[in-house]
């Protein structure tokens, strides 16, 4: 996970198109398109009980199609390890009947999304596309925004982009190879998993699950394609990103002890909040914290919480505050990365 380098491809639309084929862009976009809907009307915030109705409505879809009736060994719950919600995955294995093949494609898509606070007053409707962009048009918006939603070309709703139309994709090409098996030559495994937006408890049950079916079946791996969603690197880009490689995360996270004082007194403290900013400032947005291979620099860490921890207002200063920061890798390991961040963090404090 840690290794890997990262390179993309440029295809412009047109190619993406070529791609699907002609005749059959239509009926398999207009597919996509109803299932997108019909997953985004689910709501399946991750760590809630709607993440078990999502996989459940995956099943039942695949459970439809004639191939998995006909087959339906090749369809299964996996069940995430001690989970109290009772999550689970659902994995759909599909096996080409042109020539005998071992070779094995990996496809892999979550069901959950975030939550909707940031809906604020539109939450009903964050499952309703058709519906929000109606609402939608009701508001003060952005010039960008307000043509994007004008053109009618776009969907909007929690979750639709990341990921469920990726899931939906998917399923839908599956379908479309399954009608035609006797054409297709190799295997696809796919898992629809939960919990991404979180813990990553449905990967994580899923990961031995690729080592048992590989024995079981004798898969030989060649790929995994993760349809999950992309977007323009910078203003105006109009490719269309395909990425290779892998690219590993990590959450440094600094606990800071400071000294409490009255405010009266200020220089009888320490504040961990100034200890804390000057960390931020020496690493947040600094790209001498990338990691670069075959000239691909990887994000450079910004932070995901930075708070200090005193519970309610009073005219003594926090004690204490934490930060973490994300932090994309290409090589570096965990040591690594502990090391540049004591450094950062001892380096700038002695200026
Ligand atoms: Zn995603």
């Amino acid at each position: 996970m840690l290794e890997g380098k990262i390179e993309n491809l440029k295809v412009d639309s047109t190619n993406v198109l070529s791609v699907l084929g002609t005749n059959r862009d239509l009926t398999l976009s207009k597919k996509i398109e109803k299932l997108t809907i019909e997953l985004t009307n689910i709501l399946s915030v991750v760590g809630t009980s709607g993440e078990i109705d999502a996989s459940n409505k995956i099943y039942e879809v695949f459970a439809d199609m004639p191939y998995y009736k006909k087959n339906p060994n090749l369809l299964s719950h996996l069940d995430f390890k001690n989970d109290t919600l009772g999550r689970k995955n659902v994995v759909a294995i599909v096996k080409g009947e042109k020539t005998p093949s071992d070779k094995t494609v990996v496809l892999i898509g979550h069901s959950d999304t975030v939550g909707i606070s940031d809906y604020s007053g539109f939450e009903e409707y964050a499952t309703k596309p058709y519906e929000l962009a109606k609402k939608l048009k009701e508001l003060k918006l952005p010039a960008d925004v307000r043509e994007n939603l004008d053109s009618g070309n776009w969907l909007f709703g929690r979750g639709i982009f990341d990921m469920k139309c990726g899931v939906a994709t998917i399923m839908t090409i599956m379908e479309d190879i399954t009608e035609n098996i006797s054409e297709f030559e190799g295997n696809l495994v796919f898992a629809a998993v939960g919990d991404e937006e979180e813990s990553l408890g449905g990967m994580l049950a899923f990961v031995p699950e690729l080592v048992k079916l590989q024995e079981e079946h004798g898969f030989e791996y060649q790929a995994v394609v993760d349809t999950d969603y992309m977007s323009p690197r910078y203003e105006n880009d109009e490719q269309k990103n395909i990425y290779v490689g892998t690219v590993g995360k990590l959450m440094p996270s600094f606990y800071v002890v400071g000294k409490e004082t009255h405010v009266g007194q200020p220089y009888k403290g320490l504040d961990p909040n100034l200890i804390t900013s000057a960390i931020i400032t020496e690493i947040d947005k600094n790209i001498e914290y990338s990691d670069i291979v075959d000239k691909e620099v990887s994000l450079p860490p910004i932070t995901l919480r930075n708070r200090d921890l005193k519970e309610e207002y009073s005219v003594q200063i926090a004690k204490t505050a934490n930060l973490y920061f994300n932090y994309a890798t290409h090589v570096s390991t965990p040591d690594m990365v502990l090391e540049k961040m004591k450094g950062a963090a001892e380096g700038h404090l002695k200026r």
